[in-house]
């Protein structure tokens, strides 16, 4: 049934009344053009039983949309409710807001500094991974009424993005918030550490992609493993720097102590040098104690700290990084981000609530919702740690005119990198498009 045919002309007239009298031609299509848009009755839903095998969701009952549809009909339906509106709505809206967030960032730096423009790089390679993921998901879930093998392309691209993602924050790790080498990883196997993550991170677009294919099973179960096995890779050395804030109670105590005393931090704030004690971030030239008898005590922790720092840059140069960054805020918001990425998967492969109650949940409500908004969540939860690392990286480049701690950091290693792999997976996004079946 075509779109047209759905629209009730009484319906439009009795609307036209109420607002009053429309004498323009012009003006009147245009009010009959947005009650259709914003109305609140979808026009030609179907029920589950109505659709194609392909788009069928299992406990997802009516509130479908008709497949093939037209474009203009999927934008319009964004609007409308669906069982695909929320899903629209929950990746669309997180996304405008990262994008703002970091646009607000961007316009707080110095742009004609080289030294900013390079340390950003791995920063808006993140930046550039989030909005992929979110902006790919929220349209892949807009356009995949269009036709069965838009569908296929559309959720492809999806299972793409993750991975595009997956990319971005191996890299952002890498450079700015957790090198490997920073925690306990030999420097010689840490260079594997971005080629070998995006390799896993490829093998898990192809393995999506070929769950699509009608005979596999538990295709949201094997999905969820798929992108576990990269997850892992990427945040080992993060995991890790969490564990040392979970372990060693003993240090927590000494940075309450430092932050009373010796270190003096460039531009940095009491609070913030309590966190910042045994990375990198302070001015290692200065001596000073200047306010109390515990200082002493301090400063040998520091000076000791130092002396293993220098013995370490001593023996291996590319040692000397800047460790430690956004310690501020990690131990919170990188178990935040921990915590949300899980409850996403809980929904991913429960399919609760819609699960334990088909047809209720069509419209809103359901588990693909809630995964979307924990996804969100977390993605946010990662993005305030990184801004943190990227503000301390620039403020101790400034402070100490070098870029040592960010030798291989070029445009081409972060996000021509992220690139290769995005022209890479859109290859992989073709070939199954064209390999699934469009009808079953
Ligand atoms: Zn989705």
């Amino acid at each position: 049934m075509s779109l047209r045919r759905t629209c009730s002309p009484s319906h439009e007239s009795s609307t036209l009344e109420g607002i009053g009298n429309f004498s323009d031609d012009k003006l009147q299509k245009w009010w009959t053009k947005t009650t259709q848009l914003f109305r609140l009755h979808s026009p030609n839903l179907k029920k589950y039983d109505e659709m194609p095998s392909f788009c069928r969701e299992r406990h997802i009952r009516q509130a479908y949309r008709p497949n093939p549809s037209p474009v203009k009909y999927c934008i319009t339906s964004a609007l409308h409710p669906t069982n695909e509106t929320l899903n629209f709505w929950t990746h669309f809206l997180p996304m405008l807001f990262l994008m703002s967030r970091h646009f607000n960032l961007s316009q707080t730096l110095n742009w004609d500094r080289e030294d900013v423009k390079i340390i950003s790089y791995p920063f808006w390679t993140y930046s550039m991974g989030c909005c992929v993921l979110l902006g790919c998901s929220s349209f892949a879930h807009m356009f995949n009424c269009v036709s069965a093998r838009v569908r296929h392309i559309c959720f492809c691209t999806d299972y793409g993005a993750i991975s595009i993602y997956s990319v971005a924050g191996t890299i952002v790790y890498f450079y700015l918030v957790s090198p490997p080498h920073c925690h306990g990883f030999n420097e010689d196997h840490s260079e594997f550490y971005i080629p070998v993550a995006t390799a896993l991170a490829i093998l898990s677009h192809v393995l999506c992609c070929h769950t699509r294919f009608p005979h596999v099973k538990a295709r949201y179960l094997l999905r969820t493993l798929t992108y576990v096995m990269p997850f892992v890779v990427i945040s080992t050395p993060t995991l890790l720097r969490l564990r040392d804030h979970v372990t060693i109670p003993t240090m927590e105590a000494n940075y309450t102590k430092l932050q009373f005393s010796i270190i003096p931090v460039v531009g940095a704030e009491p609070a913030e040098v309590q966190s910042t004690a045994f990375s990198y971030v302070y001015d290692h030239q200065s001596n000073a104690c200047p306010i109390n008898e515990s200082c002493i005590e301090n400063k040998r922790l520091v000076q000791q700290q130092q002396e293993t720092s220098t013995s370490d840059a001593e023996d291996n140069p590319k040692s000397a990084h800047l460790c430690g960054l956004a310690e501020t805020t990690f131990p919170l918001y990188y178990t935040l981000h921990l915590m949300f990425f899980l409850v996403a998967a809980f929904f991913n492969v429960t399919r609760f609530p819609e699960q334990k109650f088909p047809g209720r949940f069509d419209v809103v409500g359901s588990s693909h919702q809630f995964f979307h908004m924990f996804i969100a969540l977390g993605i946010i939860a990662q993005s305030v740690i990184v801004e943190e690392a990227l503000l301390e990286a620039i403020e101790y480049s400034s402070a100490h005119k070098t870029l040592d701690s960010f030798d291989g950091v070029t445009a081409w290693s972060t996000l021509g990198w992220m690139s290769s792999v995005a022209v890479l997976l859109s290859v992989i996004v073709f070939i199954y498009s064209r390999a699934l079946p469009s009808r079953h």
